[in-house]
């Protein structure tokens, strides 16, 4: 648990530059409008000098009554005569502190020890457009499934309500998942939701569609590429195994893919597979060993309906 390194670069050089950008603006404001208008100096000198001239009068015992009246008059006067110059320019003293994204933390990223929700934030998303960008694919949400198209409108949207606490409450005890069911049914649009939800969270989740992980497994371990994917994938907080059973046969395949499930199940994390393929199917095509694995320790998502894509395309027709 805890946010990839990269994610942190990232995310305190964001607050940096808003930071930077900020300070920079002010400063370019107030010599800009201090070369034009020499006056602005003056009185802003003016203003700085009376609290001293106040501790002095405190200090010397005059009549300080008098002097702090005297003063804030004076003070008052200043003020109107500088926002009179400010607003003939268009501008606002305000102006002349940085106004930072954040007032909360100035675009630190902290209020005293505690991080700040804006670099919360900026942390979740660099998270999440990490993934995607591993991944290739687009990031989705669970708030965006069309129950409409559906014909078990009850039984899906139990099935979400389900997947949304799971992606809430994700952590490294979470349960494995197998989300099952014909082509186009929005398997993996939920996986990835799971996804990013769990990225969000600060896990750090490894997605993408089977062929393409095992694929790049098989080129590192032939030699044809480098890269320690079968580390990454065994080590993730999170493992989405996307459109399982669509993968090329193969030993290579078969052996890498029995170990990287049964390492998973050893280590007590939690995998995410979607597949077409039924508990039957699974079976005859992986062997008794890696489907026992599966069936017996996954919660069973059943997905059912029929290909949302085929649907709006004949309701485009229609
Ligand atoms: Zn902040």
């Amino acid at each position: 648990m805890g946010y990839n390194q990269e994610v942190y670069r990232v995310a305190a050089d964001e607050l940096a530059r808003r930071r930077m950008d900020a300070e920079h603006r002010a400063n370019a404001l107030r010599a800009r409008i201090t070369a034009q208008f020499p006056r602005v100096t003056e009185l802003e000198l003016q203003m700085r000098g009376s609290a001293a001239e106040v501790a002095r009068a405190v200090i010397n015992g005059g009549d300080v009554e008098g002097i702090v009246a005297e003063v804030r008059r004076r003070n008052e006067a200043a003020q109107t005569e500088l926002a009179a110059i400010l607003a003939d320019a268009g501008e606002t003293a305000a102006n002349f502190a940085p106004q930072y994204t954040c007032a909360r933390c100035a675009d630190t990223g902290y209020v005293g020890s505690e991080m700040c929700d804006c670099f919360r934030r900026l942390l979740a998303d660099g998270a999440a457009k990490r993934l995607s960008r591993l991944s290739g694919m687009e990031l989705t949400s669970l708030d965006d499934m069309d129950l409409s198209f559906y014909k078990d409108r009850l039984a899906m949207s139990k099935l979400l309500d389900f997947c949304r606490s799971y992606g809430e409450n994700f952590s490294e005890e979470s349960d494995s998942l197998l989300l099952f069911g014909p082509t186009g049914v929005g398997k993996t649009h939920v996986s990835l939701a799971l996804a990013s939800m769990a990225a969000q969270k600060g896990y750090s989740v490894m997605y993408g569609p089977t062929q393409q992980l095992l694929g790049q497994m098989e080129r590192e371990h032939f030699g044809r590429d480098e890269g320690n994917t079968g580390e990454l994938l065994a080590d993730a907080d999170l493992l989405v195994l996307d459109d399982l059973g669509t993968e090329l046969t193969g030993s290579f395949y078969q052996v890498s893919l029995y170990n990287l499930i049964n390492t998973r199940l050893l280590t007590k994390r939690p995998t995410i597979i979607s597949t077409n393929l039924s508990p039957a199917e699974l079976q005859s095509r992986y062997g008794v060993q890696i489907a026992s694995r599966i069936l017996g320790t996954y919660i069973p998502l059943p997905f059912k309906g029929d290909d949302i894509r085929q649907q709006k395309l004949e309701r485009r027709l229609g």
